[in-house]
């Protein structure tokens, strides 16, 4: 593992059970135990039902591009990787649930919407391990 000198996640008593599903190589997703509605980023109540009943729920991996750009010109930790892509990527667990990463294995100028894209994960320390996309 080369040194990484990026800016890392801190995980908090939120988000622990996702970065340490990452490290592991699983998507979790927090889900309600009441309506099945699953969040993301977390927190602590439903969005539809109003629960503050939630498990966390390992989800395929599998999705689309819903949103993305092409970074140019970046702050001095990432000026190395430019260009590079983030996107909002849409899991085909359900149409509103939605998570950010960078897009990779392919040029950024070929990424469409609606691409279909899968995760994978760069164990970028000991403790983390970044969820990133690929063409699925
Ligand atoms: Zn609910």
């Amino acid at each position: 593992m080369e040194q990484y000198d990026k800016p890392l996640p801190l995980p908090s008593a939120e988000t622990r059970e996702f970065w340490e599903g990452c490290k592991r190589g699983e998507l979790l997703m927090q889900q309600c135990a009441d309506c099945g509605t699953y969040r993301f980023f977390p927190r602590p109540m439903c969005h539809v039902c109003n629960s503050f009943s939630a498990e966390w729920s390992k989800v395929s991996g599998r999705g689309k591009v819903f949103s993305w750009v092409v970074v140019h010109q970046a702050s001095p930790a990432f000026a190395g990787d430019v260009p590079y892509v983030v996107a909002s990527v849409q899991l085909s667990e359900q149409d509103d649930l939605r998570i950010f990463g960078n897009v990779e294995g392919c040029s950024p100028k070929d990424v469409e919407l609606n691409m279909p894209v899968e995760v994978f994960f760069d164990e970028i320390t000991e403790d983390i391990s970044l969820p990133k996309w690929k063409p699925a």
